[in-house]
């Protein structure tokens, strides 16, 4: 369910229509939808409002700053990557005590920054990272809050490079290890242990990994009580997917009611890290058509967004809906869709259906919001597209539009040239 209709003709985000958005801010840019981002957050909630639980977004999904503030005031709490993420958290005022740290490669400077901000959990990944984080608490006179991220050996059964928790996989503590590590971590004066972890990927399709990976961590709780471990936290990481095409993706309310039976009885508070869930289909990309191009055996629809602005299609084989925006001519006919960049894998879809496209038209890529802007690039030196956030019937620029000024004042030439 999302925000993105035709109104006369005309694709709208929520009451203004793109046309009008693309003619005062130019293609190719970002849209999201406040109210799509609110539902969606407000329907995964829902699920959990009889029980314990805190709502950390995935910054990494989308760290726009107004993206954020928008959670932030529904109450979401955020899961941050980097130090860089965690600022951007705070700076919309989600408060420290919300704030989850993941990641297998923290820095001693961000655990340091972390730390000092006051953050609810550091979600350890390995030993060396615990002893790192041991001595940097120990240095600030304070303990570290930490969940180790175990690594259920669980196939997510989504795209090879979103699935995390298999044994193979770079992520978390090996689980035959965990107690071990339980153990070395309770005795060190600057970590406080405080809770369990787990993330096994994304775009899940289909509730019985996650169901699989519940039960198997809720049997690692109860042990690691049982031994002792004050453990009152048990963050179940995010994952749940999105409909890109056809899918039949579970409803967060199955999700919630399956994830409350797995952990039934753990007296335990359940943390949630959705990203693609929250944003994914709260944002399109607006591109215009440039050129038609035919070959023999194809035709080619080059648009003026490309894979540096959008690489999920290029990165994971993703698919995207593609529609444009003024609502055409029903005889459609198919097509490829591709940037102008000097790559061959610059594709956002093979063969689609669509109609008569000239050069200046506007397409709307869909489902963009997650994943989408935070991984742009300026590849083929390529200003950064701008990010608008729509609400009602306003809208604003909450990115604008890299300059070439910018794009070129970052490089410096050294005095020997
Ligand atoms: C990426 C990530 C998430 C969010 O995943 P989604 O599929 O966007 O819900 C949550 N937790 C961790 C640790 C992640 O790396």
């Amino acid at each position: 369910m999302d925000h993105f209709t035709y109104i006369n003709g005309q694709l709208h985000a929520e009451d203004v229509a793109l046309e009008r958005i693309a003619k005062e801010v130019g293609t190719p840019f970002y849209c999201y939808s406040t109210a799509t981002i609110a539902r969606h957050y407000q329907v995964f909630a829902e699920g959990f409002k009889d029980i314990k639980a805190t709502i950390c977004f995935a910054v990494k999904a989308n760290s726009n700053l107004a993206v954020l503030k928008t959670l932030a005031n529904l109450g979401s709490g955020a899961d941050c990557v980097s130090m860089g993420e965690i600022m951007r958290a705070l700076k919309v005022g989600i408060k420290a005590d919300k704030i989850v740290f993941s990641g297998v490669g923290k820095t001693r400077a961000e655990l340091k920054y972390a730390l000092e901000a006051g953050i609810m959990q550091f979600n350890v990944e390995s030993e060396p990272e615990l002893n790192a984080l041991n001595e940097v608490a120990i240095e600030l006179g304070s303990t570290a809050p930490i969940a180790f991220r175990v690594n259920p050996d669980i196939d997510a059964g989504s795209h090879d490079k979103i699935s995390t928790g298999r044994k193979g996989d770079k992520f978390g503590i090996q689980w035959e290890k965990a107690h071990e590590m339980y153990e070395i971590a309770s005795n060190m004066e600057g970590i406080d242990v405080q809770g369990v972890s787990i993330h096994i990927g994304s775009q899940l399709s289909d509730l019985n990994p996650f169901e699989r990976a519940f039960e198997k961590v809720a049997g690692l709780v109860r042990s690691l009580k049982e031994a002792g471990h004050d453990i009152k936290r048990l963050d179940l990481g995010g994952g749940l997917g999105i409909p890109y095409n056809s899918e039949e993706i579970p409803h967060p309310a199955e999700y919630a009611k399956m994830t409350i039976a797995a952990t039934k009885g753990l007296d335990c508070e359940l943390v949630f890290e959705p990203g693609r869930l929250i944003v994914g289909n709260a944002g399109v990309l607006v591109t215009a058509a440039i050129y038609e191009k035919y070959t023999s055996d194809r035709k080619f629809l080059i648009v003026d967004a490309a894979m540096n602005d959008l690489i999920r299609p290029t990165l994971y084989d993703a698919h995207h809906e593609i529609v444009a925006v003024k609502e055409g001519d029903p005889a459609k006919r198919p097509v490829d869709i591709v940037g102008p960049i000097c790559e061959t894998g610059d594709i956002f879809a093979k063969r689609r259906l669509l109609p008569q496209v000239r050069e200046g038209d506007l397409l709307a890529i869909r489902s963009a919001g997650a994943y989408g802007a935070v991984q742009s690039s300026g590849y083929n030196s390529r200003p950064i597209i701008p990010e608008v956030l729509v609400n009602g019937s306003e809208y604003a620029i909450v990115r604008r539009r890299e300059t070439y000024a910018e794009m070129l004042g970052k490089d410096q030439i050294p005095e020997w040239l």
